[in-house]
């Protein structure tokens, strides 16, 4: 056979191949949001198999990173770390390391030692009323990425104060979506998509398609991405709304207070752990800032857009400008 000739017959192979494969989705809730899944595969039992193994790994990694629960992982290991070194999981150690990077990169706007701020305004947020001065001062001091010391060497972590709380609600949907997309990766499933509300994760394109076609942010843009994560973080979001201001869930560490501005920041990056970091690290920045921090890393790309006074203004990354955009 001439090689033109073995070419043409692997690409029908190939095309035979992904014509077989069936679409499937699935919904679940999972740590306070829902979590969907959509995949290629060539039966129901293969798709219902890949369903179940990545759901679980969602619902063990919420065991072990959610603030919500008194008992998960990261809550205990706090607790404990204010006496001893704790020995955490390579899960927890992951994000945590991130994190810890993205914080020196953007000079503490991100910090995932906020709990005790972000605990504060949830409770801001359920008695419509702003907390008060001392309130913030006093969750302040109990908040700081440099208070958080992590081993890599023996993967153990320590605090400075007992009563210290982390809050990974930043970062933690990004790196599930990643491990999740993985077990179904690792299943033999090459075509999927990981949605955990804004955080996205995706592996091959559908069959037949240039790649799966992605919303960004606020704007009417889609890009067609394979093998990438895009997570979507928008500061009116969640807000409390007092004295005419609207207070964003997401918190400058700076002031102790939520976010006034509009800003939305789509992070786009092979890794969903960095892409859900980038998108609320950038939201605290602003715009100009957050663009900046997004340029010296190699591995995002950024759409960022803020609302004022009823202009929206927008920036891309030079990344971002390079990526695929749906012709329209
Ligand atoms: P996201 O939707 O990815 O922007 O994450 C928002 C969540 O991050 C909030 O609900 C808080 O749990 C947490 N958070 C708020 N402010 C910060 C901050 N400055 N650094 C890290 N995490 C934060
Ligand atoms: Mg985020």
């Amino acid at each position: 056979m001439n090689n033109r000739l073995f070419l043409a017959a692997l690409l029908c192979a190939v095309s035979a191949h992904a014509a077989d494969l069936q679409y499937f989705e699935a919904l679940e809730p999972h740590m306070g949001t829902m979590f969907e899944i959509k995949l290629y595969a060539p039966d129901e039992p293969s798709a219902k198999t890949a369903f179940q193994a990545a759901f679980a790994r969602v619902t063990q990694l919420d065991n072990e990173l959610s603030d919500y629960k008194p008992d998960s992982e990261l809550n205990l290991a706090t607790k404990a770390a204010a006496r001893h070194p704790v020995h955490i999981s390579d899960d927890l150690a992951a994000v945590l390391t991130t994190s810890q990077m993205i914080s020196e990169q953007t000079g503490g706007a991100f910090d995932v030692t906020v709990g005790p701020l972000t605990r504060l305004w949830r409770q801001a947020r359920k008695n419509h009323q702003l907390p008060t001065p001392e309130a913030i001062q006093q969750a302040r001091e109990r908040c700081g990425y440099r208070k958080l010391h992590l081993d890599p060497k023996s993967q153990t972590m320590t605090v400075d104060l007992p009563d210290m709380q982390l809050d990974l609600g930043a970062i933690a949907k990004g790196y599930t979506a990643d491990e999740a997309l993985k077990v179904i990766t690792n299943l033999g499933i090459h075509s999927a998509l990981v949605a955990a509300s804004g955080d996205l994760a995706f592996s091959d394109a559908p069959p037949g398609q240039r790649g799966w076609k992605i919303g960004i942010g606020s704007s009417d843009r889609v890009l067609v991405l394979t093998n990438m994560a895009v997570s979507t973080s928008g500061a009116s979001e969640q807000f409390l709304e007092f004295g005419g201001k609207h207070y964003s869930h997401i918190i400058d560490p700076a002031t102790g207070m939520g976010l006034l501005n509009d800003i939305t920041v789509t992070a786009i990056s092979r890794h969903g752990l960095l892409a859900d970091g980038a998108d609320t690290a950038a939201s605290v920045l602003g715009c100009e800032k957050g663009l900046a921090f997004i340029e010296k890393n190699p591995e995002l790309a950024a759409f960022i857009s803020e609302k004022a006074n009823g202009q929206v203004h927008s920036l891309e990354s030079s990344r971002f400008k390079k990526l695929n955009a749906v012709s329209q």
